[in-house]
């Protein structure tokens, strides 16, 4: 394989090379697409601010009950770029900035207005287990696989997912026929 002509993967950095180079064969093979929609052939209804706080805190009650409270749950259109977000797992959430400490926010990329109803729970998921761990430790993924079983095969699927989606807005409009 020519190494110049291999799609940068910013979305899948953690992983090892093996599981690059699959994810590279799919991409060569223009089977990623098809292979996220037969996985994940739904959407959701959550669209809007405030279902989107109904839906964080059906999943708070059932699981988290005794987390703080929450002040705000919106969809933030500023958080599109999420290479920083899940890519360096550093905060995707806004909870432990300094100002906004003492309020309690979970912001959720717009970007998951569109997604599978797998990939939206997965990341409030993600953002509810931050509320009593800060940093991803093993305590963190504990408290993410207590919410969602399947917790560490949705976020690859989400990395799959998010990579495809630039790929496609990348290609321009001749490549794609
Ligand atoms: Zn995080």
């Amino acid at each position: 394989m020519n190494s110049s002509t291999l799609p940068p993967l910013p979305y899948l950095q953690a992983y090892s090379p093996t599981v690059l180079g699959q994810v590279r064969q799919l991409i060569d093979q223009n089977q990623l697409g098809d292979y996220l929609a037969r996985k994940y052939p739904e959407r959701h209804p959550v669209q809007s601010d405030k279902a989107l706080y109904g839906y964080v805190m059906e999943i708070k009650q059932r699981h988290l009950r005794n987390a703080p409270n929450l002040d705000k749950v919106i969809f933030d259109s500023k958080l599109e770029i999420l290479h920083r977000a899940l890519g360096t797992h550093t905060a995707l959430s806004r909870i432990q900035g300094g100002k906004l400490k003492a309020k309690k926010e979970i912001r959720i990329g717009s970007v998951f207005k569109e997604t599978p109803p797998e990939f939206l729970r997965m990341i409030v998921v993600h953002e509810l287990a931050h509320l009593k761990e800060r940093d991803h430790n093993k305590a963190f993924y504990q408290l993410c696989l207590s919410m969602e079983a399947d917790y560490h095969q949705l976020e690859f699927d989400l990395r799959l997912y998010l990579t495809q989606r630039d790929l496609l807005a990348n290609r321009s409009p001749q490549d794609k026929s």
